[in-house]
Order: structure tokens, then sequence, then C-alpha cells
């Protein structure tokens, strides 16, 4: 099974993601944790290319394709491998960030990234997505109580509305594989949510 986790800044993803993954190897399943813009060395690099501060504006189409670029090297050389082999793959951020981020973020065309999405990754999608969620005045005052911001940490709060609505906007239209986890709830509330997903995902 693919899952991928989501969410706009300082939403507990990384924190969850642990939960998730320890969640699954306690029942005995082997799973792979690995995260978007990134999960190769070259990716990684691109992420890096990405998410620096720099003087030119970065065209907001040079960074679909960039981020597409490091998904279709992510997914043939880390991905697809795995699922092949029957291992579990947990996804720190997939393309549902790419339609939340630079659809909804950014104004690109949702059109024009479902052709790309096709075009990288045929019909693969993920079996679980897991949104996290929260107001993004409260995500923001959480990340920035963290490290050195990135160039998309310093968005406006309109920009991280967006993002949420287009992720709001993803998960309703297919609740058979999404869940909202309203991340505005004590970590253990959080967590109890996530765990009844992963149940149902396990059932399956
Ligand atoms: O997941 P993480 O917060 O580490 O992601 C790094 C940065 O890349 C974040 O600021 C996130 O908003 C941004 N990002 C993006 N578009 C994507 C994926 C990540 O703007 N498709």
């Amino acid at each position: 099974k693919f899952i991928t986790i989501e969410g706009t800044e300082g939403v507990g993803k990384s924190t969850n993601l642990t939960f998730v993954h320890e969640w699954l190897t306690v029942r005995g399943i082997d799973v792979l944790v690995t995260r978007e813009p990134g999960g190769t060395p070259l990716a990684e690099q691109l992420r890096e290319l990405l998410l620096a501060t720099r003087e030119e504006p970065v065209a907001h189409k040079a960074e679909l394709l960039m981020i597409f670029a490091a998904r279709a090297q992510h997914l043939e050389q880390v991905i697809k491998p795995a699922l092949a082999q029957g291992t579990w793959v947990l996804c720190d951020r997939f393309t549902d960030a790419t339609y939340a981020y630079q659809g909804g973020g950014r104004g690109l065309d949702k059109t024009v990234i479902g052709e790309l999405e096709h075009l990288v990754q045929d019909t693969l999608r993920p079996d679980l997505t897991l949104i996290l969620d929260i107001a993004p005045e409260l995500g923001l005052q959480r990340a920035a109580a963290r490290a050195e911001l990135d160039r998309f940490e310093r968005e406006d709060i309109a920009f991280f509305n967006r993002v949420r609505a287009a992720y709001r906007e993803r998960a309703d239209a297919n609740p058979a594989h999404y869940a909202q986890v309203d991340a505005s709830q004590t970590l253990n509330e959080v967590q109890r949510d996530i765990a009844g997903c992963l149940a149902r995902l396990l059932s399956e």
C-alpha cells in the first residue's frame, strides 16, 4: 500500500509521520518512509534548489516542472520498486501537495497538473492520503517557533488559505482515498483519528 501525508506548514506532519510509521511497524508491516520533493540523491538536489531563497524569482512553471522531475526520479528509483516488492510506502507529501501549493497557492491550471501527473505516474495513486488540516494562522505560529523558514514558508496567509482549500477540495472529491484530520486537536486526538484511518486501510 501507498500512504501519503499532507498539510500546510506547522501542522505536525513530521510527528505524525513517525506515528504512522510506528503504528504500522508494530503490526508487522514492512514500511519504507520517504519524502517529496526528494527521496533520491538527484531529487534531494532538486529539493534544495526549490527551497533555496534567491534573488531571481522562480517562474511558477519552472517550480512545477522541477517538482515533477523530482517525482519522476523518486517513483522510478524508490517508490515503484518498493511497492513491487510488497513493501508499504509512506511518503511525506506527494502529488496532492502539487495540486495544493502550485495549483491552489500559485494558481497554476489544475488540468495541466493532471496531465503531468498522468505523464509521470500513469495510473499510480496513493491508497490513502492523510490530510492534516489546520488554520494557517495557527500552523504558521507553530512553524515560526521552529527553525529557519524556507522560501515557501514566507508566503502570506492568503497563500496558505488557498493551499488549504485546495487540499480540502481534493479530499472532499474522493473520500474513499482521503482522510481529513483536524490537526488543531490535541496530539492524542489527532493520533486516535489517524489510527482509525490506518485500521480501516489494514482491514481492506
Ligand atoms: O514537507 P516540507 O514542509 O518539508 O516541504 C518543504 C517545503 O516545500 C514546504 O515549505 C512546502 O510548502 C514546499 N512544497 C511546495 N510544493 C510542493 C511540495 C512542497 O511548495 N509540491
